[in-house]
């Protein structure tokens, strides 16, 4: 069976891509990151989404010799020209404070009305095969921020997006919605016949 890597250390996205892979008849040994811990993590020198995961899956798919995706996604605000964007991790200066992100971009969105509260998720997913082929992809979840952060699932930037057509947050989604609707949920699934095509 195609081994296929997902360069993520994050078990639920590992997840979300089976599902994904399972309900497009597609089966692969898809496989994390951390089954190669002698592969170093790649810098995200890029500059736009769908060159940080163009990065991340080349640098797996060359160091493994097996087909490697890799995602990279961010909030992107309205009124911020698209920030944080790709610096949406360390939005605060820490990589990956969840917590810190969420309360500085409320703070800097503190006078800004409801209907200039627009944002989306974005997500480009890349596909590296160890002979230097590629495929980018994307998805997007447009929405509203919220002036504080409503229910407690999902992660990072979830508890004040609420997205187009709810009256939720994302947080307050069950995985399985978020997952119908997700800007990674979208790129994940456009890249399931590209695959098929590409490795059968
Ligand atoms: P990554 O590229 O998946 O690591 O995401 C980078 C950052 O974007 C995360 O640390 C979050 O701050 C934000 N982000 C990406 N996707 C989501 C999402 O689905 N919900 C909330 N925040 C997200």
């Amino acid at each position: 069976m195609t081994r296929l890597i997902l360069a993520t250390r994050n078990a639920g996205k590992l997840t979300e891509l089976h599902a994904i892979l399972a309900d497009a008849g597609l089966s692969y040994d898809l496989v994390g990151a951390d089954v190669y811990p002698e592969v170093p993590d790649t810098k995200e020198t890029g500059v736009t989404f769908a060159e940080n995961a163009l990065l991340k899956a080349h640098a797996l798919a060359q160091a493994t010799g097996h087909p490697a995706i890799a995602d990279d996604s961010g909030l992107c605000v309205d009124v911020l020209n698209g920030a944080p964007g790709i610096f949406s991790a360390r939005w605060a200066g820490r990589h990956g404070d969840d917590r810190a992100n969420l309360d500085l971009l409320l703070a800097q969105l503190a006078d800004i009305a409801p209907e200039h509260r627009g944002a989306s998720f974005f997500c480009a997913a890349a596909l590296a095969l160890p002979d230097g082929r590629e495929h980018v992809v994307s998805g997007t979840l447009p929405g509203v921020l919220r002036s504080a952060p409503s229910g407690t699932g999902g992660f990072g930037y979830d508890p004040i997006l609420q997205p187009d057509g709810d009256s939720r947050t994302c947080a307050e989604l069950s995985p399985a919605e978020k997952n119908a609707i997700s800007h990674r949920g979208q790129a994940f699934r456009a890249l399931a016949p590209i695959l098929r095509d590409l490795l059968g």
